[in-house]
């Protein structure tokens, strides 16, 4: 095992209600987490991105809902016919719900704080509080960089605290406004469910998890980059989640060390890169 330097690539492909997909890799290995946009949609933002050649080697799906899986079943037969059928990891409750029309090939089941190897990656799966039969949240380990993407959760939990706090870079849930959320159309069920325990972060909530995640005490945070993730286009807006966000950097002394980006519906964001050595 030798030394060497690497670039990891993180590229937020779609982050929202619309759909959800993100890259991580480096040169010789990476997985998409979530595939709920059109395929052509994805491999379009990603040859975008410059990623046009990055390696996919799995993906790795957080839950049923369309939005994050919704491509599954088209994106298995075009990654298969451009020649590398890959697995797509998910949980037995996750598969159990899947929508027919959209089981890919190559399922691989995995429980919820299991870790699984994509050639020297590993993924880790930590379960999140949502709506769904199994869900789960994804880390992604490169030599010595964490990926995490923390979207789809009702509430933070301290398991959900301890992963932020393990991550190099993180996407994180800012979801909602809860005022615009509840002056806004939405009917009254929906903003019940949104803001239910097992629905959404709100700004706020996601200020408190990621002030859990900077406070000071046994392992301190690793974070470096956050990337604001599934806004609403409805019931927030990307100013309000930013200035969230920010205070909250402020208030931990932070505020000049942690990178933020924000995850877009209909874009690709443009590649985040670091560095990993520990091989
Ligand atoms: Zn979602
Ligand atoms: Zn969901």
């Amino acid at each position: 095992v030798g030394l060497f330097a690497r670039d990891v690539t993180v590229c937020v492909v779609s982050s929202g209600s619309g759909g959800n997909c993100t890259y991580v890799g480096d040169a010789h290995a990476g997985v998409l987490i979530d595939c709920g946009l059109a395929t052509k949609q994805v491999m379009a933002r990603l040859a975008e991105a410059g990623l046009a050649d990055a390696p996919i080697d799995g993906v790795l799906v957080t839950h049923e809902h369309s939005d994050h899986v919704g491509a599954a079943g088209v994106l298995s037969r075009a990654l298969a016919r451009r020649g590398k059928p890959v697995p797509f990891w998910m949980t037995a409750g996750t598969h159990e719900a899947l929508d027919p029309r959209v089981v890919p090939d190559g399922i691989e089941l995995v429980k919820a704080g299991s870790t699984v190897a994509v050639k020297h990656l590993k993924a880790e799966c930590f379960p999140v509080p949502h709506d769904t039969k199994d869900p789960v949240a994804w880390r992604v380990h490169l030599g010595s960089v964490t990926v995490g993407v923390v979207t789809d959760l009702g509430r933070s939990t301290k398991l959900v605290v301890d992963k932020l706090r393990g991550c190099d870079i993180a996407v994180l849930e800012f979801n909602h406004d809860e005022e615009l959320l509840m002056s806004g159309p939405y009917p009254y069920w929906l903003k019940q469910r949104i803001k239910g325990n097992h629905g959404h972060l709100s700004n706020g909530q996601a200020q408190g998890l990621l002030a859990d995640a900077l406070a000071s005490g046994p392992g301190s945070s690793r974070l470096k980059t956050l990337i604001l993730g599934h806004l609403s286009e409805e019931n927030n807006r990307p100013e309000i989640a930013l200035a969230a966000c920010r205070a909250t950097l402020r208030a931990a002394g932070v505020r000049d060390e942690i990178a933020v980006h924000l995850g877009l519906q209909h874009a690709a964001v443009a590649p985040i890169r670091a560095r990993t050595e520990l091989w």
